[in-house]
């Protein structure tokens, strides 16, 4: 047998699922299953129960503020955020999201799962981070929202407790933002990767350097600013076969300035 026995279920409503997932520890919210299962598989987790969020409406959709904010449910997949127009308001969404893995990743993979896992070499947490992306975390006692310097706790974890379901992302209104990473092939994670904006202030965020994404404001998006906010960070990446800590450091100061430079190019 590939898998343990694990329980299943698929509740109905949001508050359902609250409920399954805080009455059984061993419970883990099955999003796309693109990460869970094969760690599941590869025998790394083992959860008692998964609670499926596939049927909660409550996690769907993309919804476009008439000031341009942007409202996307954590069940949202990767290709509905490529194929949406309401997403095109902020551009560089879709450009990251047709970026990850394959097509069949990307048509089962969703915004919440990839943020929840946290994974330091996922695409999207230094991407959100840079953009000033909101969390809903829902749970027994309600609703909050944590910005993403709050949500980013650790490899593979997040300030979404047991017993707790993000809900939606928020994503302010801008348009001037880039990215740029380096990856382990054409459709693999990333090895170093920076995210940018320049709407208003400069904001860069870099992943695969630390457990959360790095935040750094330059003096301004001139590219010596650039490479002097992250070399100045102290970065302390980790070495592994792909890169060594050195070479991480080096590609990251490239990186973000490739990412500012595309952020102040775009309109
Ligand atoms: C071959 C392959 C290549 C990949 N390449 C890339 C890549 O290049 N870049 C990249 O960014 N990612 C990559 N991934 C990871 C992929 O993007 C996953 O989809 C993502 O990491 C997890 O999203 P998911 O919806 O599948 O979540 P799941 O695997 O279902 O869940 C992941 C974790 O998040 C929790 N979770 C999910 N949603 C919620 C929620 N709403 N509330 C609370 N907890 C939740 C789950 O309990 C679980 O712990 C790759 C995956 C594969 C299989």
């Amino acid at each position: 047998m590939l898998l343990r026995e694990v329980g299943y279920a698929r509740p109905s409503s949001l508050a359902e699922a609250i409920q399954l997932l805080e009455e059984n520890d061993g419970a883990r919210a099955l999003a796309g299953g693109q990460t869970l299962i094969n760690v599941m598989k590869a025998r790394a987790g083992s959860p008692d129960a998964l609670i499926d969020l596939a049927g909660l409406d409550e996690l769907q959709g993309i919804e476009l503020g008439s000031d341009g904010t942007l409202e996307i449910g954590a069940m949202t997949t990767y290709s509905e955020i490529v194929a949406s127009s309401e997403a095109r308001a902020r551009p560089i969404l879709g450009e990251v999201c047709a970026q990850i893995a394959d097509v069949q990743v990307r048509n089962r993979g969703t915004i919440g799962g990839n943020i929840c896992t946290n994974d330091p070499t996922n695409h999207l947490p230094p991407l959100l981070a840079a953009l000033g992306a909101r969390m809903t975390i829902a749970g027994a006692d309600g609703e909050r929202t944590v910005d993403s310097a709050d949500f980013f706790l650790g490899v593979y974890l997040t300030a979404v407790a047991q017993g707790e379901v993000l809900t939606k992302v928020t994503i302010p209104a801008g348009r001037q933002d880039g990215f740029a990473a380096v990856t382990l092939g054409v459709e693999g994670t990333c090895i170093a990767s920076a995210a940018a904006t320049v709407n208003g202030s400069v904001t860069l965020a870099l992943g695969c350097v630390d457990a959360v994404p790095v935040v750094l404001t330059p003096a301004s998006p001139g590219e010596d600013d650039v490479r002097a906010a992250v070399r100045n960070a102290d970065l302390n990446p980790p070495s592994d076969v792909h890169a060594s800590a050195a070479y991480r450091a080096h590609l990251s100061e490239v990186l973000a300035a490739r990412a500012v430079k595309q952020a102040q190019e775009a309109s």
